[in-house]
C-alpha cells in the first residue's frame, strides 16, 4: 500500500468509527463504497445506516437543533479559522465535533430535547459554510455567533436567545 493510501484508508477508518454516511467518506476517500461498507461491519458490527443527506437548512429544523448546530460550527472555526470558507478543514472538523460532543450536553439549556448532530451534518455543515449556503450571524444580545442558512425554517435569530426566553415562559 502506498503512503498516500495508507493515508486515505486512515480518514475513512476515522470517519466510519464517528459514523459518517458511506456515500460521503467514499466522496472524501476516494475509497469505493462497496470495500467502506465492509469496514463499516467490521468497526460497528452492523450494517451502515442509511438515508438521506440533507442540508444546513434541513439540519436547523428547531431552535435546539440550530443551537447545537451553531455550537459545532463555532468550535469548527475555532480549530480551523479563515480556512473553512475556503475549504472542508477535515483534521480540524473531526477535532471540532470530538469537542463539540463533550460540550453539546452543557451548552444546551436545561428543559430542551438535546438533539447533538452526527458526524454527517457536521461534514453538511462544514461544507455548506465553504459555499455561503450556511453563515455565522452574531447576536448583539447573548454576543456568541450563531449558524443560520438559506431556506432554514427557523426564523433568522439568536438560538440561544429564542431557547432562554422558552425557558423562562
Ligand atoms: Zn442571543
Amino acid at each position: 500500500m502506498k503512503l498516500a493510501a495508507f493515508h486515505q484508508f486512515e480518514t475513512a477508518v476515522a470517519l466510519l468509527q464517528r459514523g459518517m454516511h458511506v456515500s460521503i467518506v467514499s466522496h472524501i476517500t476516494r475509497i469505493n463504497p462497496k470495500s467502506l461498507r465492509s469496514l463499516v461491519h467490521e468497526i460497528h458490527g452492523k450494517r451502515p445506516a442509511s438515508g438521506q443527506i440533507t442540508s444546513t437548512s434541513g439540519i436547523l429544523r428547531t431552535r435546539a437543533a440550530q443551537a447545537s448546530a451553531s455550537v459545532f460550527a463555532v468550535l469548527y472555526r475555532a480549530s480551523a479559522g479563515s480556512g473553512i470558507f475556503e475549504g472542508i478543514e477535515l483534521t480540524n472538523l473531526l477535532a471540532a465535533y470530538d469537542r463539540y460532543l463533550v460540550l453539546a450536553g452543557e451548552i444546551t439549556p436545561p428543559n430542551t430535547q438535546r438533539i447533538p448532530i452526527d458526524i454527517t451534518q457536521a461534514w453538511v455543515i462544514a461544507r455548506d459554510i465553504q459555499t455561503g449556503a450556511a453563515y455565522f450571524q452574531a447576536c448583539h444580545h447573548c454576543h456568541i455567533d450563531y449558524l443560520l442558512a438559506d431556506d432554514s425554517r427557523t426564523p433568522p435569530s439568536c438560538p440561544i436567545c429564542a431557547l432562554n426566553k422558552q425557558g423562562a415562559a
